[in-house]
């Protein structure tokens, strides 16, 4: 009798123990990375109308196939809004030569509009922007910078494209401040024609009586064929819900899903993927380091 209790004890021990040497079935993440099955993306062909299997991780965006056609936006619209048509633009500020003359010489109107600019933008230490949601990518140049153009100066303000649905929310995002200020401090601000300007881009120009200065927010134009509106898709991670609904609206096969799962991020701008950064590959980090048990064990587990 005694010796039946001792063998019910022992005998799940060495199950037990026995288990701990056998090969695991299951993943340590983060040690070790999720394998994906196929090792394809996730991807969806119009044509045959086949979804090929794959990992609905981040997207990837084939900028030399996209037509910016919109339809994984309007995929999109009733599942997440994780989708934004975006154009790039860039932003400069065309300043006249006795602007510029007088600003280096000190001349306090001058530096006034220069130092309330460059203050009013929120540039940070490193020269970002505040890249407020929709507006991301922005690193800016220094912003003394200037360039001679012509008869005047011409200020290219940001060094990256500033992605935006339109030029309205770049100037509401990044100058509406300044704006504000020059309108305040003596400067009339109208909004003028240019010749031949894109119909995206837009001019305000800034006059005190002694200076003038034109802020040109004017639309990228990548000179594509086959998207002459230089129009691509932004996706926002902190709303995307990785359905891949948007994959297999695509006709162009311009857009598929990655292994690429690692998106968390402290800041909640930074999920916002401009087209730029969803046309990069995927870069995957590598695996956390074990602790030397963990090394062990796995060693031992196989
Ligand atoms: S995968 Fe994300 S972006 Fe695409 S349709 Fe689904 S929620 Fe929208
Ligand atoms: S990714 Fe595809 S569906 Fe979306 S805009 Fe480009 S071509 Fe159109």
């Amino acid at each position: 009798m005694a010796f039946e209790t001792i063998a019910r004890i022992i005998k799940p021990m060495i199950v037990a123990l026995k288990h701990v040497f056998m090969p695991t079935v299951t993943i340590k993440y983060p040690y070790e990375k999720i394998i994906n099955t196929t090792g394809e993306n996730y991807r969806y062909d119009p044509k045959a109308s086949i979804a090929y299997p794959g990992f609905k991780g981040r997207h990837i965006l084939y900028l030399d196939k996209c037509t910016g056609c919109s339809l994984c936006d309007i995929a999109c619209q009733n599942v997440a809004e994780a989708i934004m048509m975006v154009y790039g633009f860039n932003a400069s500020l065309k300043l006249d030569k006795k602007f510029v003359e007088d600003y280096r010489k000190g001349e306090k109107a001058a530096v006034d509009f220069v130092e309330n600019l460059v203050t009013r933008l929120g540039v940070n230490e490193n020269g970002v922007g505040p890249n407020s949601h929709p507006v991301v990518d922005v690193v800016w140049n220094d912003l003394r910078a200037l360039q001679q153009a012509g008869e005047g100066y011409e200020w290219k303000l940001n060094a990256e494209p500033i992605y935006s649905y339109r030029s309205e929310a770049v100037l509401e995002s990044y100058f509406d401040s300044f704006l504000t200020w020059a309108r305040g401090n003596g400067w009339s601000d109208q909004v003028i024609e240019v010749q031949g300007a894109d119909k995206e881009d837009e001019y305000h120009k800034l006059s005190n009586g002694m200076y003038e200065a034109i802020l040109a927010i004017t639309k990228i134009d990548e000179k594509l064929a086959h998207n002459k509106k230089s129009y691509f898709p932004a996706v926002d991670y902190g709303r995307c819900v990785f359905c891949g609904l948007c994959v297999d609206a695509c006709p162009f096969y311009a857009l598929e899903m990655t292994n690429e799962i690692e998106l968390s991020d402290t800041d909640r701008r930074s999920l916002f993927y401009s087209p730029k950064k969803l046309a990069k590959p995927g870069v995957r980090g590598p695996p956390a380091e074990l602790g030397w048990f963990d090394k062990l064990v796995t060693a031992l587990r196989g």
